[in-house]
Order: structure tokens, then C-alpha cells, then sequence
């Protein structure tokens, strides 16, 4: 297969171009190289969505870039036809989502609460920060978004192995775990800027829950 567009690749106008990969319920799940992107459209495992959500196969992509006279991401040209790169492609048989998780590491943690103490909430460098367990280790606390929180050195041997309350203290930034929205999450991953003609399928995508792939 990648003969095939190597071929057609003598062709192209436009080398660079990227397309935004939904899922099948059209949820941006990555983004691909036109040549990947037209690979999976000709074998059948991805659409090509257009302005409104309507899906195409390859057959029909070709049929309808006739009438497309110009292609902000160009066309691949073919002694028989062309084809317009597309903007958005969506998988077929793929339904998973990004993980909505932030993964659990001390940059993250320290990220996440703004390199405050959630004790005293004043910031500090990072070196002057530890992690520490609200419900001590030896009293069951786990190692997770549930129960860690930064603190100051002072507040962290203040409080020492005890639980908030029996050391007379609060926590003044309350616990919480980070959730980012998946177009955040998206850019974040995304090898290139975002295009304007992605937006939209970013932008109106949140989720409250965590979804595991
Ligand atoms: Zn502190």
C-alpha cells in the first residue's frame, strides 16, 4: 500500500498536510499525515467527514473532489483522478476516546496544585516542595490524586505521620485531581499547531468522567 501512494506522492502539491482522525462517533482521537489519512480511506477503515458531519467513503471522496475547485490541503493527482486531501477523516471500526487522564508524576502533581503548599498555600520552587500523603501511608493512604497533595518541607514535618486534624491543621488548597478538557488534552498531544478547520471538532468535546481507553 505505501508503494501506492509513493507513486501518487510525485503528484502532490501539497507534502506537509495533516488530517484531524476522528473516532466513529466523530470525537478527535489524533492526527495523521495526508498519506496515512488516504491510505486508511482507501482501504475502507476511515470516511472523510464533511462540513456537516456527513461521512465518505473513498468512492464518493473521489466523486465529490471533482466539484471541489480549491483545496486549502491540496489534491493528490492520478492519471485517472484526483483526490482532494481531506481536513477530517473518521475511523470506522475504531470507538475509543483519549484518555482523559493526567498521568500521576511528581511534575504533574507539583503542575497541578501551582507548586503551592495546599497547607500554608504559599508557593515554593519545586525543590522545596514534597509530596505528601493527607492520609499517611502507615494509616492506609494511597499514592494517588486521592490522597496526595504538595506540601512545603516545614508543613510536611509539622504534620508528620498524622492525619490533618490530629497535627491541628487544615488543608488551605483543597485535594483535588486534575481534569483537563479533551481539546485541551488534544492540543497538547497534537505533533502540529491545530488547524482552523479542526476546531470545531475539538472544541465542543468535554468530559466530566474519566473514560479508560
Ligand atoms: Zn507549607
Amino acid at each position: 500500500m505505501p508503494g501506492f501512494w509513493a507513486i501518487l506522492l510525485l503528484y502532490s502539491k501539497e507534502m506537509s498536510a495533516h488530517v484531524l482522525v476522528l473516532n466513529r462517533n466523530l470525537y478527535a482521537v489524533q492526527v495523521a499525515t495526508w498519506e496515512r489519512a488516504l491510505t486508511l480511506l482507501y482501504l475502507g477503515r476511515a470516511g472523510v467527514v464533511d462540513e456537516e458531519y456527513q461521512v465518505h467513503d473513498f468512492h464518493d471522496w473521489v466523486e465529490l473532489s471533482k466539484t471541489i475547485a480549491r483545496n486549502p490541503a491540496g489534491f493528490i493527482h492520478t492519471p485517472n483522478f484526483k483526490v482532494a486531501i481531506p481536513d477530517v477523516i473518521a475511523l470506522r471500526f475504531f470507538d475509543k476516546v483519549l484518555k482523559h487522564e493526567i498521568p500521576f508524576t511528581r511534575r504533574n502533581i507539583y503542575r497541578h496544585y501551582g507548586n503551592r503548599c495546599c497547607y500554608c498555600g504559599k508557593r515554593f520552587l519545586s525543590s522545596e516542595l514534597n509530596l505528601e500523603h493527607v492520609v499517611p501511608r502507615s494509616r492506609g493512604g494511597t499514592t494517588d490524586w486521592k490522597n496526595i497533595v504538595t506540601a512545603c518541607i516545614p508543613c510536611n514535618l509539622r504534620k508528620g505521620d498524622r492525619l490533618p486534624k490530629e497535627a491541628g491543621m487544615r488543608l488551605m488548597v483543597p485535594i483535588s485531581r486534575p481534569k483537563l478538557s479533551h481539546g485541551i488534552i488534544l492540543q497538547a498531544r497534537l505533533p502540529i499547531r491545530m488547524r482552523r478547520c479542526w476546531q470545531r471538532f475539538v472544541d465542543n468535546v468535554y468530559w466530566d468522567s474519566c473514560i479508560e481507553e
